[in-house]
């Protein structure tokens, strides 16, 4: 199943539910085991969704409801939370700190948007007051630093890569160095992505993340990425601490169902959504609103 799907069979699972004329345990039953194949489906962790059913079904105690309470929205609304639940892995992502570098690494597969979100990142928080700098240790993407260093002109973000270098441990070392002794306080490292799960970018990834010791990882998704997304995410916590998840291209036709993936693999927030190809389409992510879009 396409992950962009997921919203909307759950709605339809809730809508049937509506429309049956009595809701009994029968109904409220082949509702939630619909929303369970559908998410089951988009890879969702096996537990997290029984536990979702589990929950569901304790809150919603049909016999308990008394005659004039609205099943269909208590339902609803409980099935709502369970998600937002879901999106939220009980533990809140590394946030950077003034007064000391902080130092940030992004890690994604080729195309997911890490450049683009890279400069988005550091753009966000050049507006709150911090000094952010951007490293390029992508050498394995010919055009990779002509990217970043576009990018980081267009916001006046100081930049560090090289055409020749080949090591990208070397250029994020001396990129980290340079910009410590110039005190910027948000030093931000782009890494190489490729097409698919490499064992040489999971290893190139893991020295990088050895030699920078970053204070927080995040994780690139394409919301698009559809049934793959548990498994990339969780191969790349595998290799490096993955602390945070950044979900790109929400304004394309994937509703981001992916996301639910992506935080149960790696078991870190969704900090925030890119909604665009510019510098300033890109939001803090927040639980609720992001659930009633996925539900449509
Ligand atoms: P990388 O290979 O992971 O570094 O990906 P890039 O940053 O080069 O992005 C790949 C493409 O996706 C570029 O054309 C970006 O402009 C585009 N892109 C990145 N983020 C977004 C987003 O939030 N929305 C849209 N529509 N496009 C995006």
């Amino acid at each position: 199943m396409v992950l962009a799907e997921l919203g909307g069979r759950i709605s339809r699972a809730l809508q049937q539910m509506s429309n049956a004329t009595v809701i009994d345990e029968k109904v409220l039953t082949e509702c939630l085991n619909e929303i369970s194949r559908a998410l089951f489906q988009a890879d969702v962790q096996f537990k997290m969704v029984q536990n979702m059913q589990a929950n569901i079904k304790k809150i919603v105690n049909l016999e308990d409801l008394a005659a004039g309470h609205n099943k269909r929205r208590i339902i609803q609304q409980a099935v709502f939370n369970e998600l937002c639940n879901m999106l939220d892995p009980g533990k809140t992502s590394y946030t950077p700190k003034k007064g000391k570098p902080n130092i940030i690494m992004f890690v994604g597969l080729q195309g997911s948007g890490k450049t683009t979100t890279c400069t988005k990142y550091a753009y966000h928080y050049q507006k709150k007051g911090f000094k952010p700098a951007l490293i390029c240790a992508d050498t394995f993407r010919a055009g990779a630093f002509d990217q970043l260093k576009q990018n980081a002109t267009k916001a006046k973000i100081p930049f560090y890569g090289s055409y020749t270098e080949t090591d990208p441990v070397k250029i994020a070392q001396e990129g980290l160095e340079r910009f410590k002794r110039e005190n910027y306080d948000l030093i931000i490292v782009d890494t190489s992505g490729r097409h698919k799960q490499e064992t040489a970018l999971f290893e190139e990834m893991r020295q990088v993340s050895v030699a920078m010791n970053p204070d927080l990882v995040i994780f690139v998704m394409d919301s698009s990425i559809g049934q793959a997304a548990f498994d990339q995410a969780q191969a790349f916590k595998q290799s490096v601490s993955v602390g945070a998840v950044i979900v790109t291209k929400m304004d394309g036709h994937a509703k981001g169902g992916g996301a639910l993936s992506a935080v149960a693999a790696t078991k870190s927030p969704v900090i925030f959504i890119g909604t665009g190809e510019h510098m300033d389409e890109f939001e803090a992510f927040e639980t609720k609103p992001f659930v009633s879009r996925l539900l449509g």
